[in-house]
Formats: C-alpha cells, structure tokens, sequence
C-alpha cells in the first residue's frame, strides 16, 4: 500500500460525464426514489414507505423514480418486479421515467469497482463466513469488520476455489448526512462501520456500492426509505465522497411492524395488496389505511393519493414524519 489514496478517485471519462449527468439533474429540483428488491410482494410496511416517498417528492414539486434493486438474484422471485409495478399503479403512484433496474448497470458498477481497486481502495478479504460470524454482535448483527486482511496482501485471485470479497478501506473520521426524520445522520467511520464490503466472495456487486452509484446517476436529492437502512447509510455516504459528490438528504421512517413488534418480512409472506383485497378493501381504502398509520389522516379516512395529496403541505407532512419519529411505537 502507497499511504493513504487520495479523494475523490480519478475515474474514467465516461463515469465522470455520468456523474455529472447526476448532479446536473439534481441542480433541477427534488428527484426521490422508491428502490424495492424483488424478493416478494410488498408487505404493508413496504405500500406505506412508497406512498410517503411518493408525497414528499410530489408535495415539492419532484420527480419520483421507480428502481428495482435485482442484483441480489438468488434472492429475486419470479413474477415479484410484475406485482411491484402493478400495485404501485393500484394505489396510483405513479412514478417518472422509465423503470431503472439494478441488473441493467453491472457493467458500470463493476467499471467503479476497478476504479476504486485501481487507485488503492479496496483490498481483497479472505475471511471465511465462519469466522465472520463468530466476530458478528450476539444478536446477529454483523460487528465491525477488525481488518484483519486489511494488510495482509492477499491475491485478488482464485484460491483454494475461492475468490476474495472486495472491501473498502475507509478512511478516519465521521460520516455525516442530513437526516430530516430519524436520528441526526453522523457516525465514526473506524469504529460504527468499518471496512465494508464493496463486492463479494461470489462475485455480486454489494448493495453499498451500487445503491451509492445509482444515487449519483439518478441525480437523487432525496432518500425517504425505511429507518432499518439507517445504519446503511454511512457506508453509501463514503462511496459517494469517494466518488466526489455529496449524499441526497434522507428521512428514515419508522417500521411499521406487527402486533408482537416484529419487523415485517416481504420472505415470509406478510400481508401486502392481496390481504388488503382479500379483507375487500379497494384502493382509496387501503391508501386511508397506509395514510392513517403514518398519522397523516384519521383511522377509517378513504381517499386517493391524489387526494391525500391535495391535502397536504410540506410542512404538514414533515410534521407528521417527525411526529411518527418520535413515536416510532405507534406507528
Ligand atoms: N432495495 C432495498 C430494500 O428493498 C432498499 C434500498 C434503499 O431504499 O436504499 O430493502
């Protein structure tokens, strides 16, 4: 290793016109974005992030665009992007541009990738997943990664059958955003995320690397996602740094989660459009239900987004969001 690279990383001449290309767009107003995997149908956590994503960037004015996040592909169900698509138009979100697809771009992950190992910032990780998972916190989630490979000068090859991951080696300091919903958006890189990974053993482009490309090339501004992506944003704020731009600004809205508390699971099953129908409820219905959860309308409310819109302000809405922060409980 020369010492620590220098930032941003000099990048190829079409990935800089493609960043540009983003900031450009982002100069033009609010451009937000719902990015659902499609690993299932939408649950009713999922309907009601997408309907508040949906209001914030026609509350301003915005575009709002539709991306599948795909690249997770054994993880991927049949028919699960048809189903998206359809209930977003049920509920009448309607969303701007044609659909971006996470699988379309590999090509141009893959480019930011060898631009990023090229210039020093990645180093490849031959940990086993075992010996991952005995480091990992007692409730699962994964502790910072110690950096155990982080000069051990391993070979990007094939060895013993395998490849390495790549990961990121994250400079000192703090990882700041502004964050307009949850807690203050600000962690220390070193000790609260570590070096992550930025493509893995089997070769797939890790969720931080491409969800911080497609911010930038989509020119977002804004991010309203769930506040379980919290944590994920400081990894994606450094690979946009890295990459030269600033981050969009974030709400993280709270979970909606089920009577016992628990997160609800687009895997398992959980209640999406289907159940909604099958309890006979049309779709003004079921928006006065997502509406009324987020405490934007009274229980029992019907009306269409459209309408829900008109009756809103920004400055009603982001209320409501910072009551439903507040209040992460009842929401
Ligand atoms: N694709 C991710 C998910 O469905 C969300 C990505 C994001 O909003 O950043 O959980």
């Amino acid at each position: 290793m020369l010492g620590q690279p220098s930032l941003p990383v000099p990048l190829p001449a079409h990935l800089v016109e493609l960043i540009g290309r983003g900031l450009d767009l982002r100069k033009r107003g609010y451009r937000g974005r719902f990015a659902p995997s499609p690993t299932g149908t939408l649950h009713r956590g999922n309907l009601r992030t997408a309907l508040l994503s949906w209001l914030d960037a026609r509350l301003r004015g915005g575009q709002w665009l539709l991306r599948i996040d795909d690249l997770d592909t054994p993880r991927n169900r049949p028919g699960a992007e048809a189903s998206i698509l359809q209930d977003m138009n049920w509920l009448g979100l309607a969303w701007d541009g044609p659909v971006i697809r996470q699988s379309e771009a590999r090509g141009l992950y893959s480019s930011v990738l060898s631009a990023l190992r090229c210039h020093g910032w990645l180093y490849p990780c031959r940990c086993s997943r075992r010996l991952l998972a005995d480091i990992s916190a007692p409730h699962g989630g994964l502790a910072v990664y110690p950096g155990f490979c982080r000069h051990a000068g391993h070979s990007w090859d094939w060895q013993e059958g395998r490849l390495p991951s790549w990961r990121l080696r994250l400079s000192p300091g703090e990882l700041c955003w502004d964050e307009r919903c949850g807690v203050p958006g600000g962690v220390d890189g070193p000790t609260a995320v570590g070096d992550v990974v930025l493509r893995r053993a089997d070769g797939f482009i890790a969720y931080h690397l491409a969800t911080a490309v497609d911010e930038l090339r989509m020119g977002i501004t804004d991010v309203l996602r769930g506040d379980d992506l919290w944590s994920s944003t400081a990894p994606q704020v450094a690979v946009m740094a890295l990459l030269g731009a600033a981050p969009p600004r974030y709400a993280h809205v709270p979970l909606w989660r089920d009577g016992e508390g628990h997160r609800l699971s687009k895997r398992e099953g959980a209640e999406g459009i289907a159940g909604f129908q099958a309890q006979e409820l049309d779709a003004a219905a079921v928006i006065g239900v997502l509406a009324a959860s987020a405490g934007l309308v009274p229980a029992g409310t019907r009306l269409s987004a459209r309408e829900l819109l008109d009756g809103l302000t920004p400055e009603s809405f982001d209320a409501a969001l910072q009551r439903a922060a507040a209040n992460p409980d009842q929401a």
